[in-house]
Parts: C-alpha cells; structure tokens; sequence
C-alpha cells in the first residue's frame, strides 16, 4: 500500500481502477539499481519488451499497407528498423549491463540521449522523427508495463484516470459513466483543470508528487477527494474504511441537500442571491435542484474546449438559448470568453508565451480577435431575446479594455438592429474584478458598469503572485489573506457608494467560512458550483450580517494570513460546528 499526498480539488470518495495517461511530452521512469545477479533478467526483460514491439509493428505495417498503401505504411518499417539497430540497442544494454540500471531507465536515457541529437541535425528529415523515437521509447515502456496499451475510448465503469497533468477539454471529454475520478502529478487548487472536475461532480487529487512514477494500470486505488490523498492497493483495513467513509459522505451529502428548498436568508432576515456556476448548459439543472436562483458565471470558453472546430455564431446562439430555456425566468450571466492562461491558446501556438498568465489571456485575447469577440456579443445579444440576460467581461485591468468591450456590444446592437433581429437593448453589462488594479480602482470602473463580480480565484494569484495552477506555491494560495480580504472591501465599498451589485464567483465563495468573510465585507450575491450550495446556504441561515461583519473586521486586521484563517474558523466552529468542526481553513 502506498499513500501520495496532493491537493484536494473536487470531494468524494472514489474506490476503483487505475489508467495511466502516458505522458508523452517527456520520458520519465524510474531509475532503478538492479542487484548483479538480476542483470540477466533485466536483459531478458528488454529483449522481451523489443520483441513485443517488433511484433505488434510488424501487424501494424501491414494493415497500413492495406489500408494506406506501401508509401504511408514505411513509417513502422523505420520503427521496426531502429529497434534492430546497434547502435541502439548496444547503448542500451550497456546501461544495463555496465552501470547495473533497470531496462526503463536504460531505454528512457537512450532514447533521449537519440532523441535530441536527431533535433540538433541540420537535415530536417532527422528533426521531424523525434516524436517517432519518443512513441517507440513509450511503445518499449508500455511492453514493460508502464502506462496502458488500452485507449480512453475502451475504459471500464469505475476508472480512475492517473496522469502526469490535464488540460481543461482533456478534463471536459472525460466518459463519466467510465471515469469516476482522477489524479494529476501536477496542478494548483483553482487550476481550470480543477474547476471542470468540480462541475462534473468528479472527485479529483491534482499536485500529487510522484504518482506516475508509482501507479500502474489496473492497480487498485483510493481517491480521498476530501483530504487530498491517493492510495495505491489499499490493505484491507484501510478500504474497509473507506467503505465505510464513502456511505458516511454519501449520508451527510444527503442531510445537507435538505437545505437546497430553503430560501437563502441570513438569521437576521437578510435575502442572499445564491446563483450557480457552469461550464456547460446541462449544469444549470445541478444548480437549480441545489437551491440557486440563477446563473452568476457562465464559462463560455468551454464551447471552444469541447468541438473540434471554433463554434459560430449559432453554436453559441444555441447554447445560450438552451440555457435561457433550462432557467425559465431565472437570470443568466454570460462572462464573454476567458480563452489563454490554461485554456487552448498555448496548444495553438507556435510559441508559447513565456507567462501566459500574464500574457494575452481573457479580455485582452478577445481585443485582439475581434471578429471571435464580435461573433460571441452578437449572439449573446440575439439570445438576451429570449430571457433575463447579463453580460460580464473577464480580467478587465485598464478603461480602456472596458470602454473597448462596451463600444464592441454597442456596435453589434447596431448590426443587429440592421439585420433586424432582436435584443435586449438594455441588457446589463457587468465587468469581473480579478486584477488588483481593478480592484484599487473600483470607484473609477464603478461608474462605468452596471455590477462587478469578484473572482478571487484570479485576484488571489495576481494579489499574492501565486500561481494558481503551480503545485509547488499551492499552500501559498490563500484567499483568507488580509491583502485579499481588503481589496474585496475596497470593492464593495465602490459598488455601494455607486450603488451597483458586487457579487464574488470565485472558487473560494464555495467554502463557507470565506463565503462568510463576503458577507462581513458587504457582498450579498455569491455564485458557486452547485453541489456546494447546500452548505452554502446552512452557513447563511446560521449567521446574522452583524456577526459576519464583525468576523471580516478582525481577520481583515491581522497581520498574516495564518492568523486570520484561525481565526475565522475557530470562530466559526464555535458557531455552526455542523458545518466547520473538521473542516480546514480556505
Ligand atoms: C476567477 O478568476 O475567480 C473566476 C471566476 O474566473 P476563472 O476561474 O474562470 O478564471
Ligand atoms: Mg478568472
């Protein structure tokens, strides 16, 4: 039995079968010593992994052939041929041999050592096989029994994907009656790669140091959504209590949904907007059955994350529409896409940028692709037809990407009224606050925008400058820091002197002390995930305004943020233990 701590991303408790995703961006095994007298068997062991290969390209050749032609089908036979060269596998060997190394390592340290001369060659014919070399070092591996030889279209109910990291649509693509969980060696808690685990109520450990280095397909394992921890081929014991825990979550989740039918009021009569966040339109339903009264975050870009193709104006029309439909009545606020940073526009790229999330992320991307942009306000436009809808740009950081957003919708109004087709003219136009300088300049901003919705997720990295994605810096990333919690007033101080909305959608609205600290702080809308706003919904029914405002001034006067979290929580615990006996802080 092995235990791998990590960060916890999305609860539940999933008992099942390990897939490993290879990573093919790098060769990583482990480096083993072999024992002198296991040396014959290491060797034995790489024989048998060649051999294996061979055989299966040999099959592979020919299909092609039929398939393909001759032409096409060479490719395995300069496969086939670099597994009978020397001057291959002679290096290979040698690491066995001579410095007593296991065949992984043996076949990882060659084949990069091939793989790298082959991209400094000047012929360009050498260059463009170095995904050749690195796929025949996987196919070896595999042999060895690493990764799998099973594709993600054959997984079996109850796979728990394992992988060295995830993007956002790889996440999003998941078979949900197949994959029930999954674990990366990489990754930060509000990493968008975290967010769509908690919108597919896939419980999920990211950050988890050396699990590829340890898990294999087909092993059993544990995945503890709650505390963060991965356990690979549990002793009895511990899956007996497991079991036991699993019905436990399943009992407490059940007593909390209670709290979904009731309305969301503080114990001092104080109504609270408790809206939902989704990436898809089929979430709205999750929302609505978990007791939210709207939409506060639609994540738009998730239409680009999912298709192959960039979605047209229709697809985002349709896909608006269905949302619009599915709340009958209830308010819908559509963020105008926040492609870059983690999502799609690195794997596009040439060149990545160097720090994409301080690069052409969010607002800043759709300035610059303004026919994209402009098809997207168009059909938010069109849609805003048919129900209460509200339009929200991202990471806005100067006026003039706000004024530049504004100017763009009132442009497409026109286009619209030209095609005449139909739309809310008066359709509210908010902006997200998630750039400290948007926050210091709230008052400005304020008089400019109909509503400011925080999202710390983004306000807490750029205030702390902790990536939030970074596995390394995650135990720095802490919304309950005085820094954060201050600029939060400063912009619901903005609001109210102006007399806008100021809501919070950010990942930590759905933990209910910070959710809390919002209401100290003068927010009154809070948009989470669904499944969390049952609690959500316990805590405010348990607290009055005075009491939450009281909590917020003394956690915004410390001088660390470890002070403050204590604070709040033993605060808390003392107040509704329901809720905050056993839970950590942010
Ligand atoms: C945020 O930054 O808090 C937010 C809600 O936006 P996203 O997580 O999509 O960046
Ligand atoms: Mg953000």
């Amino acid at each position: 039995m092995q235990t791998i701590n990590g960060i916890a991303v999305s609860p539940g408790i999933v008992i099942g079968r390990v897939f490993v995703i290879e990573d093919t961006s790098t060769l990583r095994v482990a480096r083993r010593q072999i024992e002198k007298d296991d040396i014959p068997a290491e060797l034995e062991r790489f024989e048998f992994a060649r051999k294996a290969s061979i055989a299966h390209l040999d099959e592979l050749h020919k299909s092609a052939a039929a398939e393909m032609g001759k032409e096409a089908a060479k490719i395995f036979l300069f496969h086939i041929g670099v597994l009978n060269d020397p001057s291959v596998l002679n290096p290979i060997r040698e690491v066995i041999e001579r410095d007593g190394m296991n065949a992984e390592h043996a076949i990882a340290s060659t084949f990069l050592t091939i793989a790298k001369k082959f991209a400094a060659h000047p012929d360009s014919t050498f260059q463009s096989k170095v995904d050749d070399l690195r796929d025949l070092a996987h196919r070896l591996l595999r042999h060895l029994g690493h990764g799998s030889n099973q594709t993600l279209e054959n997984l079996d109910e109850g796979t728990v994907i394992v992988a060295r990291d995830l993007t956002p649509s790889q996440t999003a693509n998941f078979d949900r009656d197949k994959v029930s969980a999954f674990v990366t060696g990489l990754g930060g808690p509000t990493s968008h790669t975290a967010i769509v685990a908690g919108a597919l109520a896939l419980p999920a450990v990211v950050g988890a140091k050396g699990i590829m280095l340890q898990a294999r397909s087909g092993q059993e394992i544990i995945v503890d959504g709650e505390r963060g921890l991965v356990i690979l081929e549990p002793n009895d014991a511990t899956l007996e209590r497991y079991q036991e825990e699993q019905i436990e979550v399943r009992k407490v989740s059940l007593s909390m949904s209670e709290f979904a039918k009731l309305p969301a009021i503080t114990a001092d009569g104080v109504r609270i907007n408790l809206l939902g966040n989704i990436e898809f339109p089929q979430e709205i339903e999750h929302v609505i059955d978990n007791g939210g009264t709207g939409i506060g975050l639609y994540r738009t870009e998730f239409l680009y994350l999912t298709g192959n193709q960039r979605p047209t104006e229709n697809d985002h029309y349709e896909s608006y529409k269905r949302c619009i439909d599915l709340l009958a009545g209830k308010p819908l606020t559509i963020r105008t896409i926040d492609l870059g940073a983690d999502k799609y526009t690195q794997a596009q790229e040439e060149i990545p940028e160097r720090n994409p999330f301080l690069g052409l992320r969010s607002i800043r991307y759709s300035l610059k692709n303004q026919k994209m942009f402009r098809t997207q306000l168009r059909a938010i436009l069109r849609a805003s037809a048919h129900g209460p809808v509200k339009i929200m740009f991202p990471l806005i950081t100067n006026i003039a990407e706000l004024r530049s957003g504004k100017y763009f919708l009132r442009e497409e109004m026109e286009e619209l009224d030209e095609r005449g087709q139909k739309y809310d003219p008066n359709i509210e136009v908010g902006m997200m606050v998630e750039v400290p300088a948007a926050a210091l300049m709230a008052g400005s901003f304020a008089r400019e925008v109909d509503f400011f919705s925080i999202g710390t997720n983004d306000l807490v990295q750029y205030t702390l400058a902790v990536d939030r994605t970074n596995e390394r810096v995650a135990s720095m990333y802490t919304p309950i820091h005085p820094a954060v919690l201050k600029l939060i007033r400063d912009v619901t101080r903005a609001g109210r002197r102006q007399d806008i909305p100021v809501s919070c959608c950010g990942q930590s609205a759905a933990d209910p002390a910070f959710a809390a600290l919002l209401l100290g702080l003068g927010v009154r809308t809070i948009s989470a995930t669904g499944s969390s706003l049952p609690m959500l919904k316990k805590t405010i029914r348990s607290l009055t305004i005075p009491q939450c405002e009281r909590l917020a001034k003394r956690a915004i006067s410390f001088d660390s943020e470890a002070e403050a979290g204590s604070y709040v929580l033993n605060r808390l615990r003392k107040r509704v233990p329901e809720v905050f006996d056993g839970r950590p802080v942010g």
